[in-house]
């Protein structure tokens, strides 16, 4: 089945980490993964991707095309650089002020134009119901009526750079109850997991019922993140 994995590589790197990373990825040569790079926005027209199977994100855009936005980018600017992925409301953003409601904004404008959304959504600690991250997804998607596309990064806060991560089990519930909701509408949805993914976990992980991982702090060290594409590529 078609995997994706998502490198998020948040605010780090420089020219020459993604020059290796770049040199690196591009000679992968895959079957049936898709790997969406998303740096920060200062290195996007450094990608020069050579390989098929490698597409480019960012972490964040615009909410609004409006023009009076100081300091936004907008999805026809990404687009001008071959970006045609944005992570949205992941836990990182949230916490500086990005609602739900915002999450939708920026939803509708990259469906607008043509790009899909990476939605990142998940809950705070262990023992919170499953019904925020329900709330979530249903918000971050409210009002949207044709056909669209969508990928979501489940992504529990608390697994988020701790080393820690839920049970398969409890990421099979997730992706079932996501997709009890999703399989009403008329989207094309991928339901990836995220959060502390490593080599020495990520096996483990890859038998729930998921279409792959959005990994953070791994995707900077090239040579660990191969290992752990070629792993998924190879199943
Ligand atoms: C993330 O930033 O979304 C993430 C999953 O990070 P990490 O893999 O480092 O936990």
């Amino acid at each position: 089945m078609h995997k994706i994995i998502v490198a998020n590589y948040k605010m780090n790197g420089s020219k020459k980490l993604y020059r290796s990373i770049q040199n690196k990825l591009n000679k992968l040569e895959l079957k049936d993964t898709e790997l969406i790079l998303c740096p920060p926005f200062l290195y996007v027209p450094f990608f020069k991707l050579s390989n098929s199977n490698i597409h480019l994100g960012v972490q964040d855009v615009s909410n609004t095309i409006d023009r009076k936005s100081t300091g936004q980018i907008k999805p026809e600017m990404l687009k001008e650089f071959g970006v045609e992925y944005s992570i949205v409301g992941h836990s990182e953003r949230r916490i500086l002020g990005e609602t739900d409601e915002l999450v939708n904004q920026k939803i509708k404008v990259l469906l607008s134009s043509g790009m899909t959304p990476i939605l990142c959504v998940g809950e705070q600690s262990k023992d919170e119901n499953l019904s925020i991250v329900i709330k979530q997804v249903k918000e971050a998607i409210k009002g949207i009526k044709s056909h669209f596309k969508l990928i979501i990064a489940y992504e529990p806060v608390w697994a988020i750079g701790t080393g820690e991560l839920p049970s398969v089990q409890h990421v099979n519930e997730v992706a079932r109850s996501l997709k009890k909701i999703l399989n009403k509408l008329d989207v094309e949805y991928k339901i990836l997991y995220g959060g502390s993914i490593s080599n020495e976990n990520f096996q483990d992980m890859a038998k729930a019922d998921i279409d792959g991982f959005l990994v953070g702090g791994i995707s900077l060290e090239v040579d660990k993140f191969i290992k752990i594409v070629k792993g998924i590529d190879n199943e």
